[in-house]
């Protein structure tokens, strides 16, 4: 008779913090955890009790930072010592292969029904807004990581040539409502469309931009629904394994970023400032469907009436959110005519300058110009942050910039943490500096 073969069950290790590279991203990992065994600490970073930890890897999977790694107990060692040793002999043992453990109250019910991702295009008089192909192109990848199909619903009069290009810039599917009663956009009608378009295809979430006609058709839409919904997220990332949206945002008057879920209604709907993520490639050889879907509606249904649209003034106005290059000024700087040191730095950049809320609230700039939480949402090819200290609610409008030069005369400012160059000195020094360098090296070109 063969001998019976003896089973063990291989450790999955325990997840463990590299504190040096957590980025208090807003607790994704806490948020995760079907065991619950991980808090957080005052800073934001994650305390997991080691001891209850099953080593499932969902919070290495979300951790946007890779701050957290698996380690190996010193019994767990043994055992795995002890398979490798009967592996070795060969065919002597049969090693039970790890089996994650997910709590089944962690599982949805009912989620099998919905199924997808969708993005709301929005335009005006057929132009779209830029921050619809942002989320089409961040939408893709976490539809991706979800192995369903990412799709547009476009609402418009006339609107079928910008189905083309949410295919480019992403779709697998576009829903196309195409009427005279949606030329210009009513919160009733485009509400009722996208909740029948809904209820009909059932997604299992939808992406719509933070924009006053976003946040309005969201939240319209949301409420219809009852379902959750997330306003003007910084971050989006997915648990595939739960099928979960982790919506990060700064709450509690910024002084936190907080992960949200909307775990057991769908859709999980969120609304995303734009120039929160990058604009994707745009693909012309891309294809995909397109579904014309009719709602039943008539002029005669709607009592709001849009007589004419006024464009408001924009002459002359600089736009901080739509910059290439921005050089930005804080208190540090001063006093409201010491921004011209700034102003010339980005003359010679050919940029723009912005600055921080201290800066407005001194009345040194317009609000116009202010990046941050309650500011701009800015993600400039380079962004230099002249005597601005990092504050939370500073970071979340610009960390997503492509490079980050701080200048600060504290070395230990927070806004180090973000900065992919810092210069650590007197700003009334170092920016003239660089401007009288920047112009030689102008000059040396041209000779
Ligand atoms: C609900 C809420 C919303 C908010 N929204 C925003 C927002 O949208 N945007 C925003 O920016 N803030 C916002 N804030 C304010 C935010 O918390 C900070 O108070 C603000 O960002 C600080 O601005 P600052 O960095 O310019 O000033 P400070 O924090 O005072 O920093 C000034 C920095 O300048 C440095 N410095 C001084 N002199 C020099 C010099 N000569 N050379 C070099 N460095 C120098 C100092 O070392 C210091 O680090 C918000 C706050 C709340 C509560």
């Amino acid at each position: 008779m063969e001998e019976e073969k003896k089973k063990i069950k291989k450790p999955l290790g325990v997840a463990r913090l590299l504190p040096a590279k957590c980025i208090a991203c807003g607790a994704r990992c806490q948020s995760v955890c079907a065991k619950h065994v991980i808090e957080m600490s005052e800073s934001g970073e994650p305390i997991i009790d080691a001891s209850r930890c099953t080593g499932c890897r969902r919070c290495i999977k979300v951790c946007p930072a890779e701050a957290l790694e698996i380690y190996y107990t010193p019994e767990q060692q043994k055992l795995l010592e002890e398979i490798a040793r009967m592996e070795a002999q060969g065919g002597g043992a049969a090693v039970a292969e790890p089996e994650e453990e997910v709590e089944e109250d962690a599982l949805p019910k009912g989620h099998g029904e919905y199924k997808g991702l969708w993005v709301f295009v929005e335009q005006v008089d057929g132009v779209p807004a830029a921050v619809s192909w942002e989320l089409l192109g961040v939408g893709s990848t976490l539809a991706r990581q979800l192995n369903v199909e990412t799709a547009a619903v476009i609402i418009g009069n006339k609107v079928e040539n910008l189905c083309y290009e949410a295919i480019a810039y992403g779709a697998d599917k576009v829903y196309l409502v195409d009427h005279p009663v949606y030329r210009y956009y009513r919160t009733g009608p485009y509400f009722r469309a996208v909740c029948s378009l809904v209820r009909k295809y059932k997604p299992e979430i939808m992406l719509v931009g933070a924009t006053g006609v976003g946040r309005d058709l969201a939240g319209a839409v949301a409420t219809e629904l009852r379902t959750g919904l997330t306003a003007d997220c910084t971050g989006l990332a997915v648990d595939s394994d739960r099928r979960l949206l982790m919506q990060t945002r700064p709450a509690f008057g910024g002084n936190i970023m907080a992960t949200i879920v909307t775990e057991k209604i769908w859709p999980q709907m969120s609304t995303v400032r734009p120039h929160t993520f990058h604009m994707p490639e745009k693909d012309p050889n891309r294809k995909g469907e397109i579904i014309h879907e009719v709602i039943d509606i008539s002029e005669d249904e709607i009592c709001t009436k849009v007589l004419e649209i006024i464009q408001g003034k924009t002459d002359g106005a600089v736009d901080v959110a739509g910059a290439d290059v921005i050089v930005s000024g804080g208190r540090g700087v001063q006093h409201p005519d010491n921004f011209k040191v700034l102003q010339e730095l980005a003359d010679e950049l050919g940029g723009v300058v912005a600055c921080s809320r201290a800066a407005v609230d001194a009345g040194w700039m317009p609000q116009e110009r202010q990046v941050g939480q309650t500011g701009k949402t800015v993600r400039p090819k380079i962004y230099i942050a002249c005597g601005i200290s990092g504050a939370i609610q500073h970071l979340v409008g610009m960390q997503n910039s492509d490079i980050i030069v701080a200048i600060n005369r504290d070395k230990n400012a927070p806004i180090f943490e973000v900065a992919h160059y810092g210069l650590v000195g007197d700003l009334f020094k170092i920016v003239p500096a660089l401007t009288r360098q920047l112009k030689e090296l102008r000059a040396q070109s041209k000779s």
